[in-house]
């Protein structure tokens, strides 16, 4: 079992928990080095710092920052970040600036859908209006009785081919990795398998692709154990971090109690041929 979290959010974007509160949790379930790497914002690292260094734990400033990569939307985390690095926060700024259009856009489209009016409900479950997003919309549409569960709207309006998706441009893969490691962190690809299912989802040779266009990018990692990996996953993306020679992650993306696969902590070990990410973070 391990100590470490390398990727989890807080209501600074699209968590449920606050930054303090996140770390509580984090703590409590016996966490020892937790990175909090809430979606296109910084804003909760100096909270989350304060409350994890009180709590005697290590604390790793991350971000989790959204990519347009060809058809695919990506998710690249980075690691070990100074969030004040002028680049990453003007970066970061731009990618957020989209969210408020895309929102109406997402509410117009649920309309015509015959799902009317719920851009101000989705705006009531957004802490930080400037991150506003799909899990938001999701859980207002779940409390309205649209559908049980975050899952369900998902499948039923909110992914691709479905009435509210609503196509975005988001950074540039070489953008996203430039900022990371400008700021002098580490970037991750995340949860890769999850770009890997579904109707629009990339094939084995696409994934090849986009692995070696990450290296000759500057990426360094990527995530092996993850929530949304099986089993067989952490041993296939194991494989290709050995393959591509990338240092490999693990992280819950835990986002709130009763909603997240998995809750923080205690992720299984990684396979024993890769080589941990935490050796390039200066943590043991
Ligand atoms: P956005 O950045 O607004 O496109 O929202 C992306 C977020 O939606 C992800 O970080 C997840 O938290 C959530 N999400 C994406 N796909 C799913 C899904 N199929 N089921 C549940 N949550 C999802
Ligand atoms: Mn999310
Ligand atoms: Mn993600
Ligand atoms: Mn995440």
């Amino acid at each position: 079992m391990l100590d470490y979290d390398f990727h989890c959010h807080s209501n600074i974007s699209d968590g449920t928990l606050t930054p303090t509160e996140l770390v509580q949790r984090a703590a409590g379930r016996g966490v020892k080095v937790l990175a909090l790497t809430d979606h296109d914002d910084v804003d909760g690292l100096s909270e989350a710092r304060a409350a994890a260094e009180g709590l005697g734990m290590v604390f790793i400033n991350g971000v989790e920052v959204s990519v347009t990569w060809r058809s695919h939307t990506l998710h690249i985390v980075g690691l070990g970040i100074d969030p004040d690095y002028p680049p990453l926060v003007e970066g970061l700024h731009a990618v957020r600036s989209g969210r408020g259009a895309r929102a109406q856009k997402m509410s117009d489209e649920l309309a015509k859908a015959g799902v009317g009016g719920v851009l101000a409900g989705a705006y009531h479950y957004a802490n930080n209006p400037n991150m506003i997003g799909r899990t938001h919309f999701a859980r207002y549409l779940v409390e309205s009785g649209h559908c049980k569960d975050v899952k369900s709207v998902f499948n039923r309006y909110l992914v691709k081919g479905k009435p509210g998706y609503v196509p975005h441009q988001w950074a540039s893969l070489g953008d996203a990795i430039g900022w990371i490691v400008g700021a002098g962190g580490v970037a991750v690809l995340a949860h890769p398998g999850r770009y890997m299912v579904g109707r629009h989802s990339m094939g084995k040779k696409t994934m090849q692709e986009l692995l070696a266009e990450f290296v000759e990018l500057g990426g360094q990692a990527v995530e092996v154990v993850t929530g949304s990996h099986t089993q067989e996953q952490y041993a296939e993306f194991a494989r290709y971090a050995e393959q591509f020679n990338l240092l490999a992650s693990c992280g819950s993306d835990f986002h709130g109690p009763n909603e997240s696969y998995r809750d923080l902590g205690r992720l299984p070990d990684l396979p024993i041929i890769c080589r941990p990410v935490w050796q390039s973070l200066g943590v043991q």
